[in-house]
């Protein structure tokens, strides 16, 4: 098939890697990925390391899926365009597949949150325990002992969820009833039993909201929370970091790592088939050509594998139902904003580099806020004031951008993938001036700070990163759709597996969804071959 697969672009991922893929992939393979996102990769690495031989075909120019860093849209900037910290990523894959000495680097996010109010007052937290005390004693004295107790209630939370991740039959079951009812029940709730200043409700719920087409009183808002504090990258439960040269960096050094075990990556390789005979997967079919395997592993959401790539003959109706009716209608947008300058806050001023220009900054002052955004979005097709959550890296990665500027990226919601009368040019410009209005308000010098902007709706997502319904987390990540009730790694058809986000423990950038399939298949391999 010359030429119709192309060299993957992966000749300097980093310093010390000057790997190349084969000009055209072999006709057979133990196993083919699709899809190079950082759990596609993931699976990759480790079946090579086994031994395997593993071809991956990713559909776009770049590796990495939505954790990927982009230099090449604005001169001198690098852009993390779609996630932007990690906290998720398994420390088991960072020591197994050597990912550090494959160019990966990253730091705590500290302090981690900033919420300024309109009345000059502000909120900002971090690892510093005393710090925090007097911070929210400004607010209510009561609260500092009542944050302490959340802190917690919730490390304890993220612990019980990271240490189900690995779980080979995951079991919503596995927990005590106490944790199963707090993660069946709302982030408000949860947060409201420690604490009652309204703007530290906010920004502690936050968490709970992040991707999610729910209000904070839902049902179920309490898991997405505890799941944005399982991470333990850091060694410290539930602590964010920045990545060295942005999220792209974690694709890259997992692709390295991929490559020096033996895989071979293709990029630019839409797969357009998965070639199934007699109830199992014989390989996949890209650029009109085939290329067979013992084993098929996706990377691609649930709906692109099992609706688009197979034959949708080779599944039962019943599950056929469950993957059409995957709730995966997304309400983020991302907007990623280029500055000459960093914002200059009312509630703390300057434009030097201050510890709070390096947190998560919110603009929620209450949680009623939080939810009129919700029931905006349902009524009207928008939030008029939407949850904003902002990050910048700049501060403390200036490599990023040019001397002296900045990038705010921007994760806003409730932006429906579905609003009344679809999504225009005109909507996504007018959300943007929106979002911007809003920070100015806290910040007012950002306008004309703005020397470029991307404004990424979520059928934007979809369209750039393959992610259906502009959902982040190739789907909600609620009960009902998780632990026994998400996709299983083991799909219908022997020997095919799902190693992205749609299979437990679901989306972030932890790589686990890549591990467990890279460990079924092993066991799957050697029980028979
Ligand atoms: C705007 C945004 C902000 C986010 N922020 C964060 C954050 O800060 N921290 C965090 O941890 N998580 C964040 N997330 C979520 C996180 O990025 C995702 O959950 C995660 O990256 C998904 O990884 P994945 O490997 O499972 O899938 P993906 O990254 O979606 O990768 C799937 C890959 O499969 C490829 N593919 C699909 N179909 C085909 C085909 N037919 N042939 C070949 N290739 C195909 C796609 O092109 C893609 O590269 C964010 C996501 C978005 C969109």
């Amino acid at each position: 098939m010359p030429g119709l697969l192309r060299l993957a672009s992966i000749v300097s991922l980093t310093a010390s890697t000057s790997l190349r893929a084969p000009a055209r992939p072999q006709s057979f393979y133990d196993a083919v990925v699709v899809g190079a996102g950082h759990n596609g990769l993931a699976c990759a690495a480790l079946l090579a390391k086994a031994g395997r031989s593993v071809a991956v075909f990713e559909r776009c120019r770049r590796l990495g899926g939505a954790a990927v860093s982009e230099p090449d849209l604005w001169p001198g900037y690098t852009l993390s365009t779609a996630s932007y910290v990690c906290s998720l990523l398994d420390p088991w894959l960072v020591e197994q597949l050597e990912l550090r000495e494959h160019g990966l680097a990253y730091y705590r996010k500290d302090p981690y949150a900033f919420t300024p109010l309109l009345d000059g007052r502000s909120l900002l937290l971090g690892s510093d325990r005393s710090s925090n005390a007097r911070e929210i004693a400004a607010f209510d004295r009561r609260d500092a002992a009542g944050f302490e107790a959340y802190v917690e209630r919730t490390e304890r939370l993220g612990r019980a969820l990271f240490d189900s991740f690995s779980d080979e039959q995951p079991r919503f079951e596995r927990f005590d009833a106490e944790t199963q009812r707090l993660l069946r029940g709302s982030a408000a709730e949860l947060v409201e039993r420690f604490v009652a200043t309204p703007v530290l409700q906010a920004e502690l719920v936050n968490d709970g909201l992040i991707g999610t087409y729910l209000g904070p009183y839902d049902p179920g808002t309490g898991y997405v929370l505890a799941h944005h504090l399982a991470g333990r990258l850091l060694n410290a439960q539930g602590a964010w970091a920045f990545v060295r040269g942005g999220m792209g960096s974690v694709s890259k050094a997992l692709a390295a790592a991929a490559i020096r075990y033996g895989a071979e990556i293709f990029s630019t390789a839409p797969v357009t088939k998965i070639l199934a005979a007699g109830g199992r997967a014989r390989g996949v079919e890209s650029g009109g050509h085939r290329v067979s395997a013992h084993v098929v592993a996706s990377n691609a959401h649930p709906r692109t594998m099992f609706l688009d790539l197979l034959d949708s003959s080779a599944l039962d109706p019943a599950f056929l139902a469950k993957v059409r009716e995957w709730k995966s209608t997304g309400p983020s947008l991302k907007l990623n904003l280029a500055l000459g300058e960093l914002p200059d806050f009312s509630s703390r001023p300057g434009r030097n580099a201050q510890p709070h220009h390096g947190a998560t900054i919110h603009v929620a002052p209450s949680i009623d806020y939080l939810q009129r955004a919700f029931e905006d979005a349902r009524e009207r097709g928008e939030s008029d004031e939407p949850l904003i959550e902002c990050f910048m890296q700049t501060p403390t990665d200036p490599s990023l951008a040019p001397p002296g500027k900045h990038i705010l990226a921007v994760f806003a919601q409730y932006f429906p993938y579905d609003r009344a009368g679809g999504w225009t040019e005109t909507k996504r410009e007018a959300a943007a001036d929106k979002i911007v209005a809003i920070l100015a308000r806290h910040a007012p010098n950002l306008p004309r700070a703005i020397e470029h902007r991307q404004v990424l709706a979520p059928p934007d997502l979809e369209t750039r990163f393959g992610l259906i319904g502009g959902h982040i987390f190739h789907g909600e990540l609620v009960p009902g759709q998780i632990y026994e009730d998400r996709f299983a790694t083991r799909t219908p058809v022997r020997d095919l597996y799902l190693c992205g986000s749609g299979a437990h423990p679901g989306g972030c950038v932890s790589g686990f969804p890549g591990k467990r399939a890279a460990a079924a298949i092993l066991h799957d391999l050697r029980a028979v071959r």
